[in-house]
């Protein structure tokens, strides 16, 4: 989401007239999109910000600012009304909430009185949706169709930092996915805390823009699509909520050509027990069942999970659920977290964080290790198939890219084929990749 921000404000820069630069250190502007999950990305935005200060000792015009999760009210060192990042990081001179993106000119006009500087467009836009994004990949997109979140999972900050859940109008998010293919992108990432309740929400049920939609989120599938007509290969969704994945999604997962045999659905545990702590609505057997219900409706899917080890109160009965609930599934990929408290959600007011930090980092490293088995052996299952790769990156003779299943697969080739499509004959599954031989050249 923070990626694809970047891209708006990307434009809302440039059309001030302001070039971008590969370095901090040659920059009279620097803004901070931030990501509040973890604490120690949030630390890390702290350290820059030392350099910030060092820099302006050389530059002393130039200014810096954060946005992103981190910030809850947007706001100057002038303002009555203060985030409170601004008085706790004293180099940082701005902070402005994404969702007030149109209002960046008048700040950085306001701290730069005398530098001359074009009033972009999107100084009127009401909703920064509306902004056109300066999109980085020609070939590949993410495009959000709505913010915020409504389920306040107990460890969690996006309800507070994102809000609540709202959806972007379909419309908008099909004309938008349409000048994208128009323009030769290949593959597209909807995006959404929840994109399964898109259209669903309590804001949304507000507006008239989805009364009498039947199944919003299988519409604007179906909607995007269509647009392979025009030339879109590739269609992915993120993130998604199991309790919210229904039958219909998964027979248009089954049935829509474009929509890849990939899906990462987040159990965070495999015990009942802490499941109802972390306040996510279904059981370790629902999930199970769930999965049944995919690979039977898509035979081949890849899917993978994220799961958070030590959460508050975690007994080792309890982590022995998650472990064996890993043997059982199989996930291709598991994003593993040891917990940590961020503060403000639930869990920080009302949960002791008791589990200590060597039996997290131990508990991580034993579900790592059956990570490491069960990624080999969805990577395995490949060796001596031929795969279509999305190109994203090729550097000393060396190309890089994604599978339909989401299979990150490397292959020689002497030309740059960044933002192809290429047929791979796959050699070798490792653990966290796949080796292949470049088929025939497709440009
Ligand atoms: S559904 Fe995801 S974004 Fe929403 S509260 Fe839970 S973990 Fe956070």
């Amino acid at each position: 989401m923070n990626y694809s921000d970047s891209e708006r404000i990307d434009r809302v820069l440039q059309n001030m007239g302001l070039t971008k630069v590969n370095k901090m250190e040659d920059a009279d502007l620097v803004i901070f999109n931030t990501c509040s999950v973890r604490q120690k990305a949030e630390d890390r935005v702290f350290g820059q910000m030392i350099n910030i200060g060092k820099l302006r000792k050389k530059r002393p015009h130039l200014i810096a600012g954060i946005t992103g999760c981190m910030v809850r009210k947007t706001s100057t060192k002038k303002s009555e009304e203060k985030d409170k990042l601004i008085n706790r990081v004293s180099r940082n001179d701005f902070v402005f909430r994404i969702e007030d993106l149109p209002k960046l000119p008048g700040i950085i006009n306001e701290l730069w009185p005398d530098i001359k500087l074009n009033e972009p467009p999107e100084a009127n836009i009401k909703n920064y949706f509306k902004i056109n994004p300066v999109y980085t990949n020609k070939a590949q997109a993410f495009v959000p169709i709505g913010t915020g979140c409504d389920n306040f999972c107990t460890y969690c900050i996006v309800p507070y930092s994102r809000k609540r859940e709202k959806s972007r109008p379909m419309d908008d998010v099909v004309k938008e996915c349409d000048n994208l293919v128009k323009n030769g992108c290949l593959e597209i990432t909807l995006l959404g805390q929840n994109v399964n309740s898109y259209g669903l929400s309590n804001l949304d049920k507000k507006t008239n823009e989805f009364k009498d939609v039947d199944m919003p989120f299988v519409r604007l599938l179906e909607q995007v699509d269509a647009l392979k007509s025009k030339g879109l290969k590739r269609l992915r969704f993120t993130s998604n909520h199991p309790k919210d994945l229904s039958d219909e999604l998964i027979s248009a997962m089954a049935r829509l050509e474009t929509l890849m045999p990939y899906l990462h659905l987040p159990v965070q545990s495999g015990s009942d027990e802490m499941l109802k702590r972390m306040n996510r609505h279904y059981t370790a057997d629902w999930y199970r069942d769930l999965i049944k219900k995919l690979r039977k409706a898509v035979p081949g899917i890849a899917i993978s999970t994220d799961i958070i080890v030590g959460f508050c109160g975690e007994t080792e009965e309890e982590f022995m659920d998650t472990y064996k609930l890993f043997e059982d599934i199989e996930w291709d990929m598991c994003y593993l977290a040891q917990y940590s408290t961020r503060k403000g959600t639930f869990a920080s007011q009302y949960m002791e964080d008791d589990v200590p930090v060597n039996i997290k980092s131990e508990r991580w490293h034993r579900l790592n290790e059956v990570l490491k088995r069960s990624a080999l052996k969805g990577h395995k299952v490949f060796e001596g198939k031929d795969v279509e790769v999305l190109v994203e990156k090729c550097e000393n003779g060396i190309c890089e890219g994604r599978s339909e299943h989401f299979k990150t697969v490397v292959f020689d080739s002497e030309k740059n084929l960044t933002g192809t499509l290429q047929k791979i004959h796959v050699d070798r599954g490792r653990e966290w990749q796949l080796e292949g031989t470049l088929i025939q050249e497709q440009l």
